[in-house]
């Protein structure tokens, strides 16, 4: 990959393993949770080597103009995990905490996502050092120019196709979406999911991961007998994901009675009016002034993890239940609609307490799955109607439940490891039909 800075592509799987890796990055966690999976499996262990190293790293420097005509040098990463089942998928996350590392884990989860729902693509991230309110919109629109300009010959409708994640909107995509195309000289679609519907994006995508991961609250409470009518469910974070999901859960019956931004939490055992308080993308500040306008309802996010509820739903960002603070979790199921937010030491806690963990490779994979959607609506030319994504999100959803909830029954083991048995068998019969070449 080149850059006109300093510009790297790393081999797969090379300096990964002399760096030293944080107990709790992505890439630690993704790493045991392959190797605990496949000991459930009989799969061909040069399979499971091949699926610890990402195919490619790509490491670029990506200078802009300030507006103040000053020069900023910001790193970018696209990582390429996999891509034996089709397309390397997955999104671009715009953040100050963004690692090399991170990108790797996030990249894995991404071919399992893909994979145990069933759709054809691999797995891919990436992101960028930055945070994005410490930019103007017209520096973040040089910025994701100049970085699509230096993944250009990385990316593509067949080769690997970037999508939104933390940090970057639908917005970003289109002007992903306008540069690709402008300098392959023709309009290219497909190259980015989760571009606005005008421009090819497709109806229903941004909804699409919290509506999975209310999807999967309701089959696991089915699961469980626990009727949604008597459900009360705690939401940390009330982004994209969190909003959705809360909402749709309030709609179907369940009373959400912790919300949370990342200022702090308000909490009602009687329930908050979820339909009438603006996401996090729709307005940065409606959790903190709904908690401000109600202080006796204040609590930090920390007490949210710690709610007596039925269902806790992280879905803010990783590592929020880890090893401090997994056995101060009293909610009786948990949904992660974040990527990767329970650490692999409170998972082992969590399980050992009998408290069911459904991963977020499942519950919020209802993003990915619509960007599928958009992906054969781009490829077709012709556009789905808001019914028949949700309908066909449903569907896949339901399959995948299915297949996910027949392991937990017949090995007895827990969700993720059932979700990972099912992701994993698929890839790895894919790989070994494919074989290994050259
Ligand atoms: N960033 C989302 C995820 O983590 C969506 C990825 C995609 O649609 O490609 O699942």
């Amino acid at each position: 990959m080149a850059s006109n800075a300093t510009a790297a592509d790393v081999p797969a799987g090379t300096e990964a393993e002399d760096e030293p890796v944080d107990e709790e990055s992505a890439q630690k966690t993704a790493l045991r949770q392959l190797e605990h999976a496949a000991d459930h499996l009989e799969l061909d262990p040069n399979v499971v080597e091949r699926l610890k190293h990402p195919a490619h790293v790509h490491e670029v420097n990506v200078p802009i103009e300030r507006d103040d005509g000053s020069l900023e040098v910001y790193t970018g990463y696209r990582v390429q995990h996999d891509s034996v089942r089709g397309p390397f998928k997955g999104g671009l996350r715009y953040h100050p905490e963004v690692t090399r590392e991170e990108c790797i884990g996030l990249s894995m989860w991404m071919t399992w996502k893909c994979a145990v729902m069933d759709i054809p693509f691999g797995g891919a991230k990436g992101g960028i050092i930055v945070d994005p309110k410490d930019l103007s919109e017209a520096e973040t629109e040089r910025l994701t120019r100049r970085f699509t300009e230096e993944i250009r010959d990385a990316i593509g409708p067949n080769k690997d196709i970037p999508a939104p994640d933390m940090g970057t909107d639908p917005q970003t995509m289109s002007w992903l979406m306008d540069a690709y195309s402008m300098q392959q000289g023709e309009t290219i679609p497909g190259v980015v999911t989760g571009k606005p519907p005008v421009v090819g994006g497709s109806e229903g995508r941004e909804e699409a991961p919290g509506r999975s991961v209310a999807i999967v609250t309701r089959e696991a409470c089915d699961y469980y007998d626990q009727p949604l009518e008597e459900t009360t469910v705690a939401v940390q974070g009330f982004g994209s994901v969190g909003a959705n999901a809360a909402r749709l859960l309030d709609e179907w019956g369940a009373t959400v009675v912790a919300i949370s931004d990342v200022n702090g939490a308000a909490y009602d055992p009687d329930g908050i009016p979820v339909q009438e308080i603006p996401s996090h993308d729709e307005e940065p500040e409606a959790v903190t002034e709904y908690a401000n306008a109600h202080a006796d309802q204040i609590i930090t996010n920390e007490k949210l993890l710690q709610l007596d509820v039925d269902v806790l739903i992280p879905a803010a960002i990783g590592n929020v239940i880890t090893e401090a603070n997994a056995d101060d979790v009293r909610a009786s199921l948990v949904v992660e609609g974040a990527n990767g937010p329970t650490t692999s030491a409170a998972d082992a806690i969590l399980t050992e307490r009998g408290i069911p963990v459904i991963p977020d490779i499942l519950a919020n994979a209802g993003g990915v799955t619509v960007s599928y959607f958009e992906w054969l609506q781009d490829i077709n030319r012709r556009s789905w109607s808001l019914e028949r994504v949700n309908s066909e999100l449903e569907a896949e959803m339901e399959a995948a439940w299915n297949a996910v909830q027949r392991e937990v029954d017949d090995r007895g083991v827990t969700w993720r490891d059932a979700t990972y048995i099912v992701a994993l068998d698929r890839i790895g019969r894919a790989h070994e039909a494919r074989g290994l070449w050259p």
